[in-house]
């Protein structure tokens, strides 16, 4: 089923969500239909809350296959780089952002397993983002110079990916 998308005057976006206790069916079925709503939008990254869950869980795929990230934490970060970002939620808008270049995400798959994830370039700056939404933070809250805010007119494909 495809989900509706939140958009940032929706104050489930600026809350802080709530951790996972326990992967139940209610969490797969969600899985299941954020990934329908990522791949039909299409974005690269979808973030629970956006969907109206305010709960700690990620979807990311850059095109090198799915991560699904159950209570995801950075718990190491090197480097930082800068990326023009837009987001589904945040529509007709970009903004280069500075992130970290390379991170490791720790948190738990649909399977209950622990995991860790290396991630360098994009796919490092799309778990951030999609980490940010968890705490609700915007990328456009990370901009430093708002002027470098942008609107993208409808005739123009905008980065709404993440
Ligand atoms: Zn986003």
């Amino acid at each position: 089923m495809i989900l509706e998308i939140l958009k940032s005057t929706n104050p489930i976006l600026k809350k802080k969500a709530k951790p996972v206790k326990a992967v139940t069916k209610e969490i797969r079925d969600l899985i299941r239909d954020m990934e329908e709503t990522m791949r039909a939008a299409p974005g690269i990254g979808l973030a629970a809350p956006q969907v109206g869950h305010s709960i700690r869980l990620i979807l990311v795929d850059i095109g090198e296959g799915l991560h699904v990230v159950i209570n995801p934490k950075i718990t190491q970060r090197a480097g930082s780089h800068v990326m023009v970002e837009g987001c589904l939620s945040v529509p007709r808008i970009e903004a280069p952002v500075e992130r970290s270049e390379k991170i490791t995400v720790k948190g738990m798959n649909p399977q209950g397993k622990n995991i860790e994830i290396k991630a360098e370039g994009l796919l490092a700056i799309v778990f951030q983002h999609e980490i940010d939404h968890l705490d609700g933070v915007l990328f456009v809250d990370r901009v430093k110079d708002k002027n470098l805010i942008r609107y993208v007119p409808p005739k123009e494909t905008g980065k709404e990916v993440l």
